[in-house]
C-alpha cells in the first residue's frame, strides 16, 4: 500500500450526550498521529440518528475536545448534511453496476429468514432482484443494494490486527440507501472519509467488521483505502468490557475529579499504545513518539492508581500559566466560578510549593484554601484547639512583631523564632495557632509561605482577629 498523501485522520462520533473515554482515546490517537506528521485531523459528527443528534449532544463532544485540548482542522462536518452526496453516490454504483435496485419489502425479508431458519440455511438474504433484468423492473420503492461478491474473502489490511479475512459468503448485499431514500451507516460513512481525503482510519476494534463492509465499497467505488488501525477498546481494571459500574466512562468526570487535561492526554495515550516503558511524557513527545506500530493486540485496562501518578507528576512539572489555565478547566466542569484576581494574586506565590505535593487540581486547590478565602476566616474545630488563651498571646505578639518588618521570609521566620523561644516552645507550637488565625486550618501550606502570599495587609489581619 503506498500512501504518499499527506496524513489526514478523523474522529467521528456519534453524539450520545458526552464523550465517553474510549472516545476521548480515539480522538487522541487520531490527534497524535495527525499533528505528529503536520497532517491534518478532522471532527465528523455521525448526526444522522435525529433523535439522539440534538445540538446539545454535539456541543458535549465538542467541549470534551477542547477541554482534553484536541483542536481540530476547520470546521466539524455534520454526516446527515452529506446525505445527498451518500445517495448520488449510491446511484453512481448502480450505474456502474456494483449495486442494485431491491423490491423486496420488509415482510418478504422476514419470510425469507424464517424459512431459511427452518431449512437450517444461513439466514444471509438473498435478494431475488439481484440479478433481475433492468428493463422489466416495477416502479416502486427499492432499496439499493451493493451486489457484493458471493465468493472469495475480503481483506482488511489493518495497522494493528494485522491482515483479517472475511469469507464473503458471511458478507449479504448490505442496503446502501434505504427505500425512503435515506443513506445508511455503511454508506455514509465511507463516502466521508473518502470526500474529507481520511488516509487513516483509527478507531475502536468494534468496527473491524463494518471495516469489511465499508472495504467492498471502496472497490467498488474503485477508491483508494485508508490505512485501518482498529485498536482494542479499554477494558475496567478487573479485565471486563468498561461500563459505568467501573465508574467514570464519561470524559468530563475525569475533568470534574480534576485531573489536568495535559496528564489525561498522557494517561489515555499509554492505554493502549506503548513507547518502551515510557510511562511519563508531554505532548511534544508523545506527538514524536506515536506511531500505529506502539498500538497493541490486548485491551488495556484503566488503573487510577496509574492516573494519580501520571496527574501528580504532571502537575509537578506545569508552568504557573498552564496550571491556573487547568485549574480554570476544572472549576467550569465541576461548576464552580472561575477564581477571581484576588485569589490568583494570593494563589500564584504559593504554587511552587503545592505543586510538588498534589496528585490532582481539587487536592492543590485544598491546600490553598487560605489563598481563596476572606475574612472573616471561619476556624474549623481541629485548628480551633491550637486557638487557647497562651495561643492568643502569641499571636498578638507576632502581630506587632511583624508590623514593620520587611515583609521576608528570613525575618518573618526570626520574629516567630524569637517570640516561640521567649515562651519556651518550639516553632512548631507557634505554627499551630498561625495556621488557624491564616487558614482556619491545621494543615496547610507552610505558615511563611502563607504570610507571604498574602501580604502584609491581609496577614496582620488575619492575625488580629484571632489575636487575644
Ligand atoms: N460513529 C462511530 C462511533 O461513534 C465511529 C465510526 C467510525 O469511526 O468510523 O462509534
Amino acid at each position: 500500500m503506498t500512501v504518499s498523501r499527506p496524513v489526514v485522520t478523523r474522529f467521528a462520533p456519534s453524539p450520545t450526550g458526552y464523550l465517553h473515554i474510549g472516545g476521548a482515546r480515539t480522538a487522541l490517537f487520531n490527534w497524535l498521529y495527525a499533528r505528529g506528521r503536520g497532517g491534518k485531523f478532522l471532527l465528523r459528527i455521525e448526526d444522522t440518528d435525529r433523535a439522539r443528534s440534538t445540538p446539545e449532544a454535539t456541543e458535549a463532544i465538542l467541549q470534551g475536545m477542547r477541554w482534553l485540548g484536541l483542536d481540530w482542522d476547520g470546521e466539524p462536518v455534520s454526516q446527515f448534511a452529506g446525505m445527498d452526496r451518500h445517495a448520488e453516490i449510491a446511484r453512481a454504483m448502480l450505474e456502474n453496476g456494483s449495486a442494485y435496485k431491491c423490491f423486496s419489502t420488509a415482510d418478504e425479508i422476514a419470510a425469507f429468514r424464517e424459512q431459511a431458519k427452518a431449512e437450517g440455511r444461513s439466514t444471509l438474504f438473498l435478494s431475488p432482484w439481484r440479478d433481475a433484468d433492468p428493463a422489466s423492473l416495477p416502479d416502486r420503492p427499492h432499496a439499493i443494494r451493493l451486489k457484493a461478491p458471493r465468493d472469495g474473502e475480503t481483506v482488511v489490511r489493518d495497522a494493528v490486527q494485522g491482515d483479517v479475512t472475511f469469507g464473503n459468503a458471511q458478507l449479504d448485499d448490505m442496503v446502501l440507501l434505504r427505500s425512503d431514500g435515506t443513506p445508511t451507516y455503511m454508506l455514509a460513512v465511507v463516502v466521508d472519509d473518502h470526500d474529507m481525503g481520511v488516509t487513516h482510519v483509527i478507531r475502536g476494534d468494534d468496527h473491524l467488521t463494518n471495516a469489511a463492509r465499508q472495504v467492498q465499497i471502496y472497490l467498488a467505488m474503485g477508491w483508494d483505502i485508508p490505512v485501518f488501525a482498529h485498536i482494542p477498546l479499554i477494558h475496567g481494571p478487573d479485565g471486563k468490557k468498561l461500563s459505568k459500574r467501573h465508574g467514570a466512562v464519561g470524559l468530563h468526570e475525569y475533568a470534574a475529579m480534576g485531573y489536568p487535561a495535559a496528564a489525561m492526554r498522557n494517561y489515555l495515550a499509554r492505554l493502549g499504545w506503548s513507547h518502551g516503558d515510557d510511562e511519563l511524557f508531554d505532548d511534544a513527545q508523545a506527538r514524536a513518539w506515536f506511531d500505529l506500530n506502539g498500538i497493541g493486540k490486548a485491551p488495556a485496562r484503566l488503573d487510577f492508581k496509574k492516573l494519580e501518578h501520571v496527574s501528580g507528576w504532571h502537575i509537578a512539572r506545569m508552568e504557573d500559566a498552564e496550571l491556573l489555565k487547568e485549574i480554570a478547566g476544572f472549576r467550569a466542569a465541576t461548576g464552580a466560578p472561575p477564581l477571581s484576581e484576588h485569589q490568583i494574586a494570593r494563589l500564584r506565590p504559593v504554587l511552587d510549593a503545592l505543586k510538588a505535593k498534589a496528585k490532582t487540581l481539587p487536592a492543590l486547590l485544598d491546600q490553598a484554601h487560605f489563598a481563596l478565602i476572606d475574612r472573616p476566616i471561619a476556624v474549623e474545630e481541629k485548628a480551633a484547639a491550637g486557638l487557647d488563651i497562651v495561643s492568643r498571646g502569641i499571636l498578638k505578639e507576632l502581630t506587632a512583631a511583624v508590623q514593620n518588618a520587611s515583609w521576608e521570609r528570613d525575618e518573618l521566620e526570626a520574629a516567630a523564632k524569637q517570640i516561640g523561644e521567649s515562651h519556651g516552645l518550639g516553632l512548631g507550637k507557634v505554627a499551630a495557632p498561625l495556621r488557624a488565625a491564616l487558614a482556619g486550618r491545621s494543615s496547610t501550606p507552610s505558615v511563611f509561605d502563607m504570610m507571604l502570599a498574602l501580604g502584609r495587609d491581609e496577614t496582620l489581619a488575619r492575625l488580629q482577629d484571632q489575636a487575644g
